[in-house]
């Protein structure tokens, strides 16, 4: 653990004059040196624009952002590294899939979502099928914030079913397996939602039969601006591009366009080689962890700041459900999680507080928001100590 800590500076700082206790890694990640030191060493040493260079420094940046290609590939277990889009983020990667679909979709074709999504993964599809008529369902949820997953909800209308695979305001891990295969039984395609499982387990796409798999760079301990789509071949040749413009395109005339192959077809414009070549840093970085040892980690500190903060008198969990990903939201009863939240920051303790981005989840619950520990690689039993103390003196001050 000290040798994972001493990889992240950030990790000595401190806020408001006290030694910072990070958990806030369902937001974002921090970033070990080794990500930063690849960037810096990538813009020193290798920069040029990608793919359209017949000079050296052009073909060493193409061959170091098409190595990332891999890495990803390798790291979602993906057929083809040529099924890797690099995006902006998650929420880029699934926009990319809802604008192509919005196009193939029919009045009276049905998109199926959850209520246990983020916004990024709610208000495309909802524009998709503004424009397109056609109608989105909603997959429900229980008290304990979990899916009730029915095949009865799918349909032959049903097109898409667009899921997370961890929920980032409840920690809750979906039954995506189930959902792909009933799916796949009425052959709608499925767009699993991974921001929040890719940076705490293994992801097999291949195993899942997932058709889409999305997450970001950010909150695997890689750079911001990057992310990742995968899509099954057939599907992202079928799939409309979602941006027009320089390196998507074979031939341009002013009467017809035709386009790049995969990859290249999602990929308008200038990419982001640096944070490509950072992402690729990063799953590096978990890789030589280990993804296992990363999950029987931060499922520890889960059980164990779950027991020692339901001491805490007053104190209530939103989302309860069995199979949980390192994300802990709660209440202090009588208490404003806001209110929490800055006395925590006080104490140099960073929790998320609000709605985190998740509305629906927080309107059923009939509450403003939580207050949302979530754990990472380098977090501590030490620092869920902190954190209870931290909540138990909050809850003295306010309640
Ligand atoms: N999906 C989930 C489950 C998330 O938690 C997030 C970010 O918090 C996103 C999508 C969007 O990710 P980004 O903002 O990096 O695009």
């Amino acid at each position: 653990m000290a040798s994972i800590r001493e990889q992240f500076p950030i990790l000595k700082t401190q806020v408001n004059g006290k030694p910072l206790v990070y958990l806030d890694n369902a937001a974002s990640t921090q970033k070990p040196t080794r990500v930063v030191n690849a960037i810096a060493q990538y813009y020193n040493t290798s920069h040029s624009n990608v793919h359209r260079g017949v000079h050296s420094l052009s073909q060493k940046a193409t061959q170091l952002f098409e190595e990332a290609r891999e890495a990803v590939r390798n790291y979602l277990n993906a057929e083809s590294s040529d099924q890797i889009i690099f995006t902006k983020g998650c929420t880029d990667a699934i926009n990319t899939v809802a604008s192509g679909y919005e196009r193939l979709l029919k009045k009276g074709d049905e998109v199926l979502i959850s209520h246990l999504e983020h916004h990024s993964n709610i208000v495309p599809w909802q524009m998709a099928c503004e424009r397109s008529g056609a109608s989105l369902k909603i997959i429900p949820m229980n008290h304990k914030g979990e899916l009730e997953w029915s095949a009865s909800l799918l349909s032959p209308r049903t097109k898409m079913v667009a899921v997370n695979h961890v929920s980032n305001a409840l920690g809750t891990i979906n039954p995506i397996q189930q959902i792909i295969a009933d799916a796949h039984a009425v052959s709608a395609a499925v767009l699993i939602d991974g921001a929040q499982a890719t940076p705490h387990f293994a992801i097999d796409v291949q195993a899942l039969d997932a058709d889409f798999y999305t997450f970001s760079g950010h909150k695997v301990y890689g750079p911001t601006g990057v992310g990742v789509l995968y899509g099954k071949r057939a599907l992202l040749e079928k799939l409309p591009p979602y941006q027009g413009g320089g390196d998507m395109i074979k031939t341009v005339t002013f009467s017809k366009t035709t386009y790049a192959p995969i990859p290249f077809k999602f990929e308008a414009g200038t990419p982001n080689m640096a944070g490509a070549i950072g992402l690729h840093e990063a799953l590096n970085f978990m890789s030589e962890i280990g993804l296992e040892a990363i999950a029987s980690h931060e499922n520890r500190l889960l059980l164990y700041a779950t027991e020692e903060l339901s001491r805490i008198p007053g104190i209530r969990f939103i989302g309860t459900a069995e199979n949980k990903a390192s994300v802990l939201s709660f209440l202090v009863e009588g208490a404003h999680p806001y209110d929490v939240g800055v006395l925590l920051d006080q104490m140099g303790i960073a929790v998320r507080t609000g709605h985190h981005c998740t509305q629906p989840i927080m309107d059923y619950f009939e509450i403003p928001g939580t207050v949302r520990a979530s754990f990472g690689i380098y977090n501590t039993m030490e620092e869920v100590d902190q954190l209870v103390r931290g909540v138990m003196r909050s809850a003295s001050m306010l309640v």
